[in-house]
């Protein structure tokens, strides 16, 4: 990185060092153009230059008349050394030379833009002008306007003269080469001068439309506006220097406006192309460089609108240095742009290192380097390529927005992609899973339904008593009817005793229902225990009333434990009555005489003053 830096500062001092003005030398060259060359022929060298004289080609004939001095043309006569003084751009004088050329076939010349007003002749003919030559500021109109004249020379040695006055810009005098040539060959160099130069206008000016229609409607993106504007502005200078296109279409357009706008477009392209840095690479680029950017193009830009041309041309050397700068600074940036592999880094340093070499190309084309050193010739054959170094870079950066671009939109059509898959999966996802939660809700539905038959059946299979624990009365008509039928094949008997609490209401009323509860389970705690036989059965026949189903008990048996019931009763506190009956099924005995026997027993019981045992027999 370094290296290349140091290469790239050696590179422009050496150039600055080699554009030095030549020497003045003492004495006028004849041009040969007698030799048709392959391309135009600069009419460069010494020429006579007569200081604060306007000239005709009549005051030559009248009497010889000594130059101020040779200067070397083209270049502005500022610095020329007239009567051991240096000049200032200001001023007026006329220039002379001679040129050898095939009498009676025409000869052509493309006259460049001249500082700021000129008459020119050919061989003694009044062949073109721009503006109004005169001898100070009132009297002169400044205009640039190239243009191209043809003549056809009665001798072989032609005279050309040309008044130059300049009281509106810094510089003054023929600063471009005057060309000469064939018709065709002419013709031909303005043509494609101006088709190049209309090409790079209308390029820039599709792309600066075309990138402003985006930003309007993504004004978001503030780098979409700043190179919509660079270009535009480019573009509108291209019209302004080289074949002045603008002056071509508007003769009469303002010499003054013309240049402030060419200026501008200058010194603005430049705050633009910082802030567009800014915009596209805002972890490089500093905010104080675009503050300072900013501040200088406000300070220069205010000193052009408010003052005329030959004011603010005297600081533009001042702003090209600070142009310099910025550009070093650029090229760091681009080396750390690509350092980084920022998108479109590669683009925008290809479209740098363009634009550096095109205006290398012309800083050399309009140094005396290219006299000097005849290899440069074939190296550089034209000027002004700079104007295609800034279309190739603006084009290089809306590639770079372009790629930009892509790769946002195809971000945005991978995440909607994505999105939608996502919403896909989650419309079958909820799908999915309210069918599982339909199928286990529905599961659930099933299983409380079998747990609920299971829960009757384990009931039906329990068939306990809820409060005492005992067996309840649906058993007991169960069971009953199983051991009749048994006791009625084996001929056995049943004993069946009838139990109720004595006087159970009022202990209730005493006490509290849950006390007489708590009563209950004792009594049938109790019962328990008495009927141990694996075919007694204990029943909670209903209230407080409980039966004992005794099979294959004689008269004795069943009275005895009757009695041992009672006083086990009795021994907790508790009375009651029982009445026993015992029956052997037959076919006209049913279970149903056992129950109603041993119900009226106890109903004796009862009667007979309670707490005891009684047999209806
Ligand atoms: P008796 O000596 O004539 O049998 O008098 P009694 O008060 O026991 O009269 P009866 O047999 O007519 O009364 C039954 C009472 O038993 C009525 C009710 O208050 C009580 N009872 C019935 N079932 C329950 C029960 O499950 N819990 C409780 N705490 N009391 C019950
Ligand atoms: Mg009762
Ligand atoms: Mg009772």
């Amino acid at each position: 990185m370094k290296k290349s830096l140091t290469v790239f500062i050696t590179a422009i001092i050496l150039l600055l060092i080699v554009i030095q003005p030549l020497m003045a030398s003492e004495y006028a060259e004849i041009l040969d153009l007698r030799e048709e060359k392959e391309s135009l022929q600069p009419l460069e060298g010494q020429w006579e230059f007569y200081w604060e004289t306007l000239l005709e080609p009549e005051d030559f004939r009248n009497d010889p008349l000594e130059p101020s001095a040779y200067v070397p043309v083209p270049g502005a006569w500022n610095g020329y050394r007239v009567n051991g003084e240096d000049l200032s751009g200001e001023g007026y004088a006329t220039y002379r030379t001679h040129v050898l050329v095939e009498s009676d076939r025409m000869t052509a010349f493309r006259i460049p833009r001249i500082l700021t007003a000129y008459r020119m002749w050919v061989d003694g003919e009044e062949v073109a002008s721009a503006g109004t030559v005169g001898t100070s500021r009132q009297e002169s109109t400044p205009r640039y306007l190239p243009q191209q004249v043809f003549v056809v020379p009665a001798s072989e040695v032609v005279e050309i003269v040309v008044q130059v006055s300049n009281f509106h810009h810094r510089s003054g005098g023929i600063l471009e080469n005057i060309q000469a040539g064939t018709e065709a060959q002419v013709l031909s160099a303005t043509k494609s001068r101006l088709a190049y130069e209309l090409f790079l206008f209308g390029s820039l000016l599709v792309m600066g439309i075309y990138h402003l229609l985006l930003y309007r409607y993504r004004q978001k993106d503030r780098s979409l506006l700043y190179f919509a504007l660079y270009c535009l502005m480019i573009g509108i200078r291209t019209t302004l220097v080289g074949e002045i296109f603008l002056i071509q279409v508007f003769p009469n357009f303002p010499w003054e406006v013309a240049h402030k706008m060419q200026t501008l477009g200058f010194y603005g392209g430049v705050l633009i192309l910082v802030l567009f840095f800014r915009e596209m690479y805002p972890r490089h680029v500093s905010v104080t460089a675009v503050r300072i950017s900013a501040l200088v193009v406000g300070i220069f830009g205010a000193v052009v609108l408010v003052t005329p041309a030959r004011v603010f041309t005297v600081i533009n050397p001042a702003f090209q240095i600070f142009t310099i700068l910025i550009s070093l600074y650029f090229f760091v940036i681009l080396l750390r742009i690509c350092r980084h592999k920022e998108p479109g880094a590669l683009f925008i340093a290809f479209g740098y290192g363009f634009l550096i070499v095109t205006v290398m190309n012309d800083l050399i084309y309009v140094s005396i380097l290219m006299s000097d050193y005849q290899f440069l010739n074939r190296i550089i054959l034209r000027g002004n390529l700079s104007s295609f170094g800034l279309l190739v870079f603006a084009l290089t950066h809306s590639f770079v927005l372009a790629i930009q671009y892509a790769n946002t939109y195809n971000r945005n059509e991978e995440m909607t992609r994505e999105l939608m898959d996502l919403n896909e999966n989650l419309e079958s996802l909820v799908k999915e899973r309210t069918e599982d939660l339909a199928v286990s809700y529905r599961k659930i539905e099933e299983q409380k339904r079998e747990l609920e038959e299971s829960n009757r059946k384990l009931e039906m299979m329990a068939q306990k008593d809820g409060l005492t624990g005992v067996r309840n009365r649906r058993y007991f008509d169960e069971i009953l009817a199983f051991e009749w039928r048994r006791a009625f094949r084996m001929q056995q008997s049943l004993s069946l005793l009838f139990l109720d609490i004595d006087n159970f209401k009022d202990f209730n009323d005493k006490y509290g229902h849950q006390a007489g509860d708590a009563c209950l389970k004792k009594v049938a705690e109790e019962l328990k225990k008495h009927a141990k036989r694996s075919t007694d059965t204990v029943a909670r026949y209903g209230g407080e009333e409980f039966v004992v189903l005794l099979s294959d008990s004689d008269h004795e048996g069943t009275g005895k434990l009757a009695e041992e019931i009672r006083a086990g009763m009795e021994a907790l506190g508790i009375t009651v009555s029982i009445g026993a009956a015992r029956m052997t099924p037959a076919e006209d005995v049913t279970k149903e005489d056992l129950i109603r026997e041993a119900d009226q027993a106890m109903y004796k019981a009862k009667r007979k003053g309670k707490n005891r045992v009684e047999f209806m027999l």
